[in-house]
């Protein structure tokens, strides 16, 4: 349920009552609240407000980010969508998705769903200048947050060698959630200091040729791939490498029963597309073949094997924090998202921060691999 001062300013900003009531009935907006800042989160979308979207108790409204489009036939998929305009063409990198935000003088860091997480909020200004917030208190900045040290993801991109890095790669209003051009961002990164991602360029689609290069190198760094955007902003697509759609299979196998199938199968969807696309063929389409049956059978056998010695299914990460308490914060942020996480370890890395070592354990899986180890038969 939301409380009355949230109806309220729901209803101020344009939610009509019905769409209101309907999607408290199915649980689609929770009221939240970090650090004595209320806020709800639209868990689905509705009428203008997307997914993600968080509404302030002060009335700041930062909207969902949207979702790419992504091609998987890399040369049709560009003459489609973006057919004779010029994009530019960027890095995706391999991270999670934070959008940061003033409100109430309060500088916040939210996650794709739509929560203020902990850690990054407490991280953030490691990154970016504030100086950015004084002058632009209405624009959104919106980016990845890599590197080996990540409470949600167990790897990062290869050049961050340790830590996190924030990389901007779009910046929205605040209420309408509409992007500003490529080139603006690109100056005001610039500008402010803000790290962004690696930007190669402006295509059009007769690079096609120079595109593949780009891919084929990206994937060799063991790179996630690239998103191209119209200067605009209106027109985006994603495209990933090869080694991603490989590697995305390998960290996912270890859970393989904690993942939905079709978290597999759209990868080598993917992987087959490239294949075909590129006429990969002899020895290197055996070596896409043996890489993609190991990835997905090596660190799923592993687990079984982990199981079948009384262990369990796990994964450990680590992150570095100002303060203990964001730890013990980050424990309940999991608990609310569904997960089982706990803490390992506390360690004094010195300079004011601490590692953190987290373990995540996942039950399920766990189960029921046992139970097959065991002999269930079904
Ligand atoms: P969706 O399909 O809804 O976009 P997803 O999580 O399934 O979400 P991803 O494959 O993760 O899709 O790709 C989209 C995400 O890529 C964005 O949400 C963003 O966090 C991340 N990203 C990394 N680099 C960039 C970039 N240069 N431009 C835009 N997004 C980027």
């Amino acid at each position: 349920m939301v409380s009355s001062i949230f109806r309220n300013l729901l209803l101020k900003l344009g939610l009509p009552e019905g769409r209101l009531e309907v999607l408290e009935g199915k649980g689609g907006l929770m009221e939240d609240e970090f650090e004595g800042i209320g806020y709800v989160r639209f868990r689905d979308s509705a009428r203008g407000f997307r997914r993600g979207t968080v509404v302030f108790e002060d009335g700041t409204v930062v909207a969902g980010f949207p979702h790419i489009k992504r091609v998987v036939q890399l040369e049709n998929g560009i003459r489609r969508i973006f057919r004779r305009r010029p994009f530019y063409v960027e890095e995706k990198v391999d991270g999670y998705n934070v959008r940061v935000v003033t409100v109430k003088g309060r500088i916040l860091a939210l996650t794709r769903g739509g929560f203020v997480c902990p850690f990054t909020t407490e991280r953030i200004l490691d990154f970016i200048n504030e100086e950015f917030f004084r002058d632009y208190p209405n624009l959104v900045l919106v980016g990845e947050m890599a590197g080996p040290e990540s409470p949600y993801l167990v790897e990062g991109p290869p050049y961050v060698e340790e830590d996190i890095q924030f990389f901007l790669f779009d910046i929205q209003e605040k209420g309408t959630g509409r992007s500003i051009p490529a080139e603006e961002r690109y100056k005001l990164a610039e500008e402010y200091g803000i790290p962004q991602v690696e930007v190669f360029g402006l295509y059009d689609r007769s690079m096609i040729e120079e595109l593949y290069d780009l891919i084929e190198r990206l994937s060799r760094e063991g790179r996630e791939g690239i998103v191209m955007k119209t200067p605009d902003m209106r027109k985006i697509a994603k495209y990933v490498t090869p080694y991603a759609n490989i590697n995305d299979i390998k960290i996912g196998s270890r859970i393989f029963f904690d993942l939905p199938h079709g978290y597999f199968m759209q990868r080598i969807k993917r992987l087959a597309f490239y294949l075909a696309e590129k006429r990969v063929r002899g020895e290197e389409f055996d070596e896409y073949a043996r890489a993609l049956g190991k990835a997905l059978l090596r660190p799923f056998v592993e687990s079984i094997h982990e199981v079948a010695s009384g262990g369990e299914v796990e994964e450990t990460f680590k992150v570095r924090v100002k303060n203990v308490s964001t730890a013990h914060k980050m424990v309940t942020h999991f608990e609310r998202l569904g997960v089982k996480i706990h803490i390992e370890d506390i360690e004094d890395i010195g300079n004011g921060y601490w590692r953190i070592t987290f373990k995540r354990v996942y039950p399920d899986a766990t189960r029921e691999i046992r139970e097959l180890w065991n002999g269930l038969a079904f």
